[in-house]
């Protein structure tokens, strides 16, 4: 029997440009699989028809109403936090790198993630970890990977700016396991975990400023003189430095590279899916740990991108998230210095800016006809308020965009 209610809610998110690729869905129906689109952003398609009944099916379309981040996203208030408005909750805040000078260069800013991933396997603290890497066979595709050691978190380690489903990873939901994820991942992982009662496995984020599309990795690659039909060996986005260069190599051992600012600002970023342009949560609320790039900035407030060694802004946003940065600084697994959360806002113009006009950005796709997620207690009229000029610009120009690319 096809499941026909979960079906037409997907297809809801789907069509309406709303669904960020994260993957839950996969998790409420294992015929519901995660494939490239013709975009080239990464969605959920149904493999084959559903064993569930008419009863689960409405059950399941309920619990995908809750958790997919396409309809509706909430924030947080874990025991013992202090809430900041554009930074999220947080119960410790620190600039931070990894010990181990490897793990720091060769991360996307301090490397804390990779460190804490490969800590936490060796430990035995999680079973594995779940994160995200260049595919083996074809290293131009992005692919959740279980971390089952410390040189496996290192072969993981950097940001890959293309699509990935991590929480569609079988054993994303395990209590033994932890989960390196985007917001969104973070989100839906959090929320179907609590759903289903129980102990939830250990939840680890990044600030995110979008996913872009899989065809412009694959354009960038080829402009720099490896196309398509040339077999790479590896692919990375930045990282080995801070930020780091985006590298590919062939099998013949040839690379090519372009700047981590060029990259990201003309190439990849311009093609960020829509679903993240209306993001609510760019820093990674609903984890127990998440990172971001502590960056250093002009006299503007701009972060500039001179190679360097890596810092990572680092907040521990639950009382479990807590507990494990302050046992890793202990082991001498991490260096972290306790900073203000408002120097973290500061270095990071574009989460900042982008939360405080965000009303101003739903506003104007629904005068243009588009609907938006749902956001919960992230107070954005507020914040609205605070900067009322800007939010009316941006509530115009994303009417007009709108309704420009709807034509
Ligand atoms: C799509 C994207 C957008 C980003 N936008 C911002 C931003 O706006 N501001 C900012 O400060 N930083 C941004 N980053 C960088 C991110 O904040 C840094 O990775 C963070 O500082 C952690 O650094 P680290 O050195 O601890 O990470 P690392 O030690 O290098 O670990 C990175 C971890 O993230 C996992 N990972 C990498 N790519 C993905 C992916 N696409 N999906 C899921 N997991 C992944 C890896 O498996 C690894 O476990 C972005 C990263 C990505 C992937
Ligand atoms: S946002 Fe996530 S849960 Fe929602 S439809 Fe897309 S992949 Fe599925």
């Amino acid at each position: 029997m096809t499941s026909r209610r979960l079906d037409r809610e997907i297809a809801r998110v789907v069509d309406g440009g709303l669904c960020s690729g994260c993957g839950a869905c996969c998790q409420l129906d294992p015929a519901v699989t995660m494939e490239l689109d013709g975009e080239g952003y990464s969605r959920p398609c149904r493999s084959h028809p559903s064993a569930s009944t008419e009863r689960e099916d409405r059950a399941l379309a309920r619990q995908f109403r809750s958790v997919c981040p396409g309809v509706v996203v909430r924030a947080p208030a874990p025991p013992g936090s202090v809430r900041h408005p554009t930074m999220g909750p947080a119960l410790g805040v620190w600039e931070a790198w990894a010990a181990d000078e490897d793990i720091r260069h060769r991360g996307s800013s301090g490397g804390v993630l990779t460190a804490l991933a490969g800590w936490l396997v060796e430990e035995g603290e999680a079973a594995y970890v779940i994160g995200a890497g260049a595919d083996a066979d074809d290293p131009r595709r992005t692919v959740s990977v279980r971390i089952m050691s410390r040189d496996e978190a290192l072969a993981a380690s950097g940001s890959r700016y293309a699509p990935v489903s991590t929480a569609a990873a079988v054993g994303a939901l395990d209590p033994a396991a932890a989960v390196v994820g985007k917001p969104c991942e973070a989100s839906a992982l959090r929320s179907l975990a609590s759903a289903r009662g129980g102990a939830e496995p250990l939840i680890l984020s990044f600030f995110c400023a979008g996913t872009p599309s899989q065809h412009a990795t694959d354009a960038l690659v080829g402009s720099l003189g490896a196309p398509v039909d040339t077999r790479l060996e590896s692919l990375r986005y930045r990282g080995n430095g801070w930020p780091g260069d985006f590298t590919a190599r062939t099998t013949r051992g040839e690379q090519v590279t372009m700047s981590y600012d060029e990259s990201w600002g003309r190439h990849l970023g311009p093609t960020v899916q829509w679903r993240c342009k209306v993001c609510v949560d760019g820093v990674g609320e609903s984890s127990d740990v998440s990172a971001g790039d502590f960056w250093r900035t002009d006299a503007r407030g701009y972060p500039v991108f001179v190679e360097g060694a890596g810092v990572s802004a680092l907040i521990a946003r639950t009382p479990r998230g807590l507990d494990v940065v302050r046992r890793a600084v202990e082991a001498g697994v991490l260096v972290a210095r306790p900073v203000d959360i408002d120097a973290i806002a500061a270095v990071q113009p574009l989460q900042r800016t982008r939360r405080e006009t965000l009303l101003g950005r739903l506003v104007g796709a629904a005068l243009a006809g588009r609907r938006s997620p749902r956001y919960r207690g992230f107070g954005l009229l507020g914040l609205a308020l605070g900067r009322p000029r800007d939010a009316i610009r941006t509530a115009r120009g994303t009417r007009a965009r709108v309704r420009r690319l709807s034509r």
